[in-house]
């Protein structure tokens, strides 16, 4: 049970193409490709940092989490995801610490990976994602 690295950091944006000439283009991040992740309202476009990588969330319609986030807020950041060993152990541990989960168990998230989000009341503000490789 421990945290291995920052899996990824995820920004809300409605502009995929500006993303990608940015990332891709002029900063030479490489893309790992995009996904329509349906359960979560989004198609994900990948693109590698070092160990971790930049995750831009791009609202499948205006209905989604995401999209309704961008409504609110505008682009910018939307979580800091931690890839862990143990996801299911975590979950008992933050529950019983009384930490405000956003589903009461891990879902598949792009990637296939199993994934739990911790809502920002219970940390400082900042949608937190765990995140499992299945
Ligand atoms: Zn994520």
């Amino acid at each position: 049970m421990k945290v291995t690295k920052i899996s990824h950091i995820a920004i809300a944006g409605d502009n995929p193409e500006q993303t990608r000439v940015l990332y891709e283009d002029i900063l030479g991040l490489k893309a790992e490709g995009s996904e329509a992740v349906r359960q979560e309202g989004v198609t994900t476009h990948f693109y590698q940092a070092g160990e971790s990588s930049l995750e831009l969330l791009e609202p499948l319609s205006a209905e989604t989490p995401v999209g309704k986030f961008l409504e609110k807020r505008g682009p910018g950041l939307h979580h800091i995801a931690l890839e862990v060993e143990g996801l299911d152990d975590y979950v008992q541990k933050l529950k019983d610490a009384g930490i405000v989960l956003l589903s009461d168990a891990p879902t598949v998230g792009a990637h296939d990976m199993r994934i739990i989000f911790i809502h920002p009341k219970s940390a400082g503000g900042v949608l937190i994602e765990l995140c499992e490789k299945s």
